[in-house]
């Protein structure tokens, strides 16, 4: 299986390159700039606050090639996050009082050291999420990362676009669904999703064509009572997720003649409540070589923190990471449209 990471092309340009999405989501193309956007918060420009989580990347290499992935993700892609670089990780967070982290991909799991990279997180006592796709969890050689992760409380978080077996492997691979609920059997097992286990585990819906998510918590009731009274499943929480104008889903959008209705649907959902709590003011997103953003798709876009902030792990220093100005382009649009978007859910 290829990522299409060498063969996204739309239009003659090669998606694959960070500057290439930034000339086609930047185009003047009659809409506000999203900084101009921004002002109506009434706050100024947009800055970070207190950092509350660190957002570690530990590499592009995924078991699935999703149709939305944002990290272009695949078998195929060989960057991953080294020990000297966790370690330096670890020394950031040792040197803070950040409480989270959160370690992301492609698939977090398949890092050869990230077992180890999350008993010494542990060991600073932070609270850990990993962002996992399941389909992981029930592949050969990682059946004992279930246990593993409920032995350090690890919260999980998972992607899965529907409860429908169509919607989901119409997005993420055939077969996936399945799976995904054979996993999802297996931390039910160990207690994940239960009460007073404190094991948590949330689930994320993203829309599987060109739109909006429907309400976070009315979905999230129609996802519980169907996992239980076909599968007998058990989650805490349902995050909605924009699909962000960036990488694979640009090319879909592109490709699909979607872009610019995709686009106006952002701009003109522009809500002041969400755009007022954007992720990127609370959190710090770390690349697999070490490099520092303002969020994981700024990472993908090649944005990095602004001029003047550290730029790299080894040079961390909090206070001079809070109070920055956060580089803003037109995909922030996917932040905060409707009910705003976050690697947690809505955010109004
Ligand atoms: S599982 Fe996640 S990282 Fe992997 S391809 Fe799908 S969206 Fe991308
Ligand atoms: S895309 Fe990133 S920088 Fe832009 S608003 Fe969202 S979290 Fe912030």
């Amino acid at each position: 299986m290829e990522s299409r990471h060498k063969s996204m092309k739309a239009f003659g340009e090669d998606l694959a390159l960070p500057e290439v999405q930034l000339q086609i989501i930047n185009r003047n193309n009659g809409f506000p700039s999203f900084e101009e956007k921004y002002l109506e918060v009434g706050e100024g420009e947009l800055r970070t606050g207190k950092i509350e989580i660190m957002q570690i990347n530990l590499g592009k290499m995924c078991n699935q090639v999703c149709k939305h992935c944002h990290v272009d993700a695949g078998p195929d892609r060989k960057e991953i996050m080294t020990k000297e670089t966790m370690q330096l990780c670890l020394d950031a967070l040792a040197s803070s009082d950040i409480q989270t982290v959160d370690l992301t991909g492609g698939a977090p799991e398949l890092n050869p050291d990230f077992k180890w990279f999350v008993t010494e997180i542990k060991k600073l006592d932070k609270h850990i999420i990993v962002r996992s796709n399941l389909t992981i969890l029930v592949t050969n050689g990682f059946e004992d990362y279930p246990e593993f992760l409920a032995k350090n409380k690890v919260e999980i978080v998972s992607s899965l676009p529907y409860y429908k077996a169509s919607f989901t492997d119409r997005q993420r691979g055939n077969g996936v669904f399945a799976k995904s609920i054979k996993a999802m059997q297996i931390l039910n097992e160990l207690g994940y999703g239960k009460e007073d286990t404190g094991l948590i585990f949330n689930l994320v819906y993203n829309p599987v064509g060109a739109f909006l998510p429907p309400g976070q918590e009315c979905l999230e009731k129609d996802y519980k009572r169907e996992l239980a009274k076909n599968f007998g499943l058990v989650f805490n929480n349902l995050y909605t997720i924009t699909n962000m104008p960036i990488s694979r889903y640009l090319d879909y959008l592109l490709a699909s003649g979607n872009y610019e209705d995709y686009m106006t649907k952002l701009v003109n959902a522009f809500n002041p409540a969400a755009a007022a709590n954007v992720m990127c003011k609370y959190t710090l997103s770390v690349s697999w070589e070490g490099n520092l953003y303002d969020c994981d798709f700024n990472q993908m876009l090649e944005l990095p923190v602004s001029e003047g902030a550290p730029r790299h792990i080894k040079d961390f220093n909090q206070a001079q990471l809070e109070g920055r100005k956060i580089i803003a382009g037109q995909h922030c649009f996917g932040c905060t449209a409707g009910a705003g978007s976050s690697c947690g859910g809505e955010l109004t």
